[in-house]
């Protein structure tokens, strides 16, 4: 080694060890409760109180409290590769409210400023469907509803100006569709077909009603629904009125793409759009960088029997033209101001159930 390239050498590790250590708990400033490597035997998550499945505890970089992957809500599928922040440290950030203005806000959601239409109960519209198919035996027919927005041009607003906020500080910017980008999963990847052991048809009649809450979102006729912060859930959303059973809340949204390339993925929302029997065509909602309200909603706590009581969501995947796509539905009459929340884990095939206790 030459003179000159030890003095270099020297610098940059002299730089290094005066720099603050990169990310891990420094970008959020205040209270820096490090504590070193020694006092990790008595830990325990979080969220279920556990100690078990240590390879699956995950400190955060700020706070090092612990999380199970499976317990974080939406799941982990894996240890994030570089620094993780838990849900409270995560949202101490300063929030900057969306401004409640207007233009700001439909610019934001690309809403269509068109005349307002008569937009009428569409309840009564749907036809009986007379032609049974041969493959679907409905027996008691449950039809989904569309969300009903509130009145008040004022709170529809509001309640937009919510979810701009929460998007904002994530990041992302708002998609109500999937998303197919360059260099991920293309659209033609997504066939439900290929679903291990089939998926659901979503009913015409109800992909009406999907295909119309779109539509109302695109003219600014929100869903009754506000984002808000909570210190220890971090994002959450409310009902802002009353909900009726088997209403729509939202599609979930976001980038699609195989399971495969996600397995190292950062990404705290993945959810699962294709379980395929052959795994390498699984694909995941990755909602970081596109998504829409479905992310900030909570999943219960499935360890107690208090977190089963809070569930007015299921989460459902269904065969919409073939393609898959999951769904939010409200499992029961939600009152005014109830948090929304579904279980992660409790349907079939819907998350990769080696992440389950
Ligand atoms: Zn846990
Ligand atoms: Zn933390």
């Amino acid at each position: 080694m030459s003179p000159s390239t030890t003095t270099k050498t020297k610098t940059l590790l002299g730089r290094r060890t005066r720099a603050p250590k990169p990310l891990s708990r420094h970008p959020f400033g205040d209270d820096d409760t490090y504590s070193g490597d020694d006092c990790y035997d008595d830990l325990r998550c979080e969220r279920c109180g556990s100690g078990d499945s240590g390879d699956e505890l995950l400190l955060c970089d700020k706070c090092d409290r612990g999380y199970h992957l499976f317990c974080l809500r939406p799941v982990l599928v894996s240890v994030p590769k570089g620094s993780w922040f838990c849900p409270p440290c995560t949202k101490r950030r300063q929030l900057k409210s969306f401004p409640l203005v207007q233009t700001k806000i439909i610019d934001f959601f690309r809403i269509q400023t068109t005349k307002e239409t008569g937009q009428k109960s569409i309840h009564d519209t749907h036809k009986k469907r007379k032609r049974s198919s041969s493959l679907v035996v409905s027996k008691k027919k449950r039809k989904l509803l569309p969300f009903n927005p509130c009145e008040d041009p004022i709170r529809r607003l509001k309640q937009m100006a919510s979810l701009a906020t929460a998007l904002t500080a994530t990041g992302a910017e708002f998609s109500n569709e999937l998303t197919y980008m360059p260099g991920m999963a293309q659209r033609s990847a997504n066939r439900a077909a290929f679903e291990q052991g089939g998926m659901q048809v979503l009913p015409k009649e109800d992909v009406e009603t999907l295909n119309l809450c779109k539509s109302m979102m695109e003219r600014g006729e929100w869903p009754p629904l506000m984002v808000v912060f909570d210190p220890q859930e971090g994002f959450t959303v409310e009902a802002d009125r009353f909900i009726k059973d088997l209403t729509i809340i939202t599609e979930y949204t976001g980038d699609v793409d195989y399971l495969k390339n996600r397995e190292h993925d950062d990404g705290d929302s993945m959810m699962t759009l294709l379980s395929a029997s052959n795994p390498s065509r699984s694909l995941v909602i990755c909602p970081d960088k596109h998504s829409n309200i479905a992310r900030f909603i909570n999943g219960i706590n499935n360890h107690t029997p208090e977190g089963k009581k809070k569930q007015n969501l299921k989460c459902v995947r269904f065969d919409v033209g073939g393609e898959c796509r999951v769904l939010l539905v409200a499992n029961r009459d939600i009152s005014k101001g109830e948090r929304l929340y579904y279980d992660y884990n409790g349907h079939e095939h819907e998350y990769p159930t080696e992440h389950f206790v």
